[in-house]
């Protein structure tokens, strides 16, 4: 079920039109509003209503969605329009860092503005599907209020805990995640076509070493938080060798190895500091320790 809780959606670029798109969708009245006018048209064609400013349209709803570039985006909208958004409800699905996250909920309650921080972890396409995935953080109990008109947004949906900077915290270290897997992506789709294999033979290969990754996370996440690395296994100093085996290999086709040489330098460091035996969680707190 899915309640027809009017909403606004200020910011209607790729993210934002889809958002707003599936609230329409869903049947909530949907006032939107953008920067540039002319990104309102579709919606507009699809049932929206278009406000002719940010005051305009926040006063049509008191669920509020704000999904832009970045925070100074979002302050440039709605610090003009804070007493407009006064006891409405602001949930900020737009990424950034956690500490703007944690200023920008200050502001808000400055100015009585009830406030939800969020960020979205998958793709345009994703959203009204089910594939698609909300994180959010703050008042657990306002969340809980708009968590069904949220839910019109489709997937999954997951309150991460009172502090502000929560959501952006997850956000930041998923990204991190995965923009540091699509360069070993890439990289190897390199390495390989210098070889005469293409980018599409190597992919089921690659995908199963993408599923190993994912198999590894838990161990090695349990690993990391409780400091223990017993080094069954696999070795750092192992792991360290094959990596110049692959700068190697990268070097010897012309292939750019400056991502796999940051990567064995941290590895090496930590052989040299007496952890060679040591499994490759280890690396985590070298990470931490800003070991270079
Ligand atoms: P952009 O990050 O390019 O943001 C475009 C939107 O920001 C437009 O509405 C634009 O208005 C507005 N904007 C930028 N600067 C200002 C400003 N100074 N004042 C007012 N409005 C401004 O596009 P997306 O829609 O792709 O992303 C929006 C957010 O969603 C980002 O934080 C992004 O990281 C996040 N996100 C996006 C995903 C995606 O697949 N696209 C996936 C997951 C998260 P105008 O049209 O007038 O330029």
């Amino acid at each position: 079920m899915t309640d027809k809780t009017p909403v606004t959606v200020l910011g209607l670029g790729p993210m934002g039109s889809a958002l707003a798109g599936t609230f329409v969708d869903a049947g909530h009245p949907t006032t939107v509003w953008n920067r540039t006018a002319s990104k309102a048209e579709p919606l507009v064609e699809k049932g929206a209503r278009h406000a002719r400013s940010a005051a305009e349209a926040v006063a049509a709803s008191e669920l509020v969605v704000v999904n832009v570039m970045n925070y100074a985006a979002v302050r440039a909208i709605v610090e003009p329009i804070a007493a407009d958004l006064r006891g409405r409800t602001l949930v900020n699905l737009t990424a950034d860092l956690t500490d703007r996250a944690r200023d920008m909920a200050e502001w808000a309650a400055g100015h009585g503005i009830n406030y939800i921080d969020g960020a979205i972890m998958t793709p345009t396409e994703s959203i009204g599907g089910p594939g698609a995935v909300f994180i959010y953080s703050g008042d657990e109990e306002l969340y809980q209020r708009w968590r069904p008109s949220l839910a019109s947004l489709g997937g999954t949906h997951s309150h991460l805990g009172s502090d502000h900077g929560r959501a952006a915290a997850y956000d930041a270290a998923l990204l991190d995640f995965f923009w540091t897997s699509m360069n070993g992506l890439m990289h190897a789709f390199a390495l390989a076509r210098a070889e005469g294999v293409s980018a599409t033979e190597l992919t089921p290969f690659a995908q199963g070493i993408g599923q190993l990754t994912v198999d590894l996370a838990p161990d090695l996440a349990s690993r990391a938080d409780g400091g223990n690395f017993p080094g069954e296994g696999s070795l750092i100093e192992s792991n360290a060798d094959s990596m110049g085996h692959l700068i190697e290999a990268s070097e010897a086709r012309g292939i750019d190895a400056s991502v796999l040489r940051a990567a064995k330098a941290i590895a090496d460091k930590a052989v040299a500091e007496g952890h060679g035996k040591e499994d490759y969680a280890r690396v985590v707190e070298m990470y931490e320790r800003g070991a270079f």
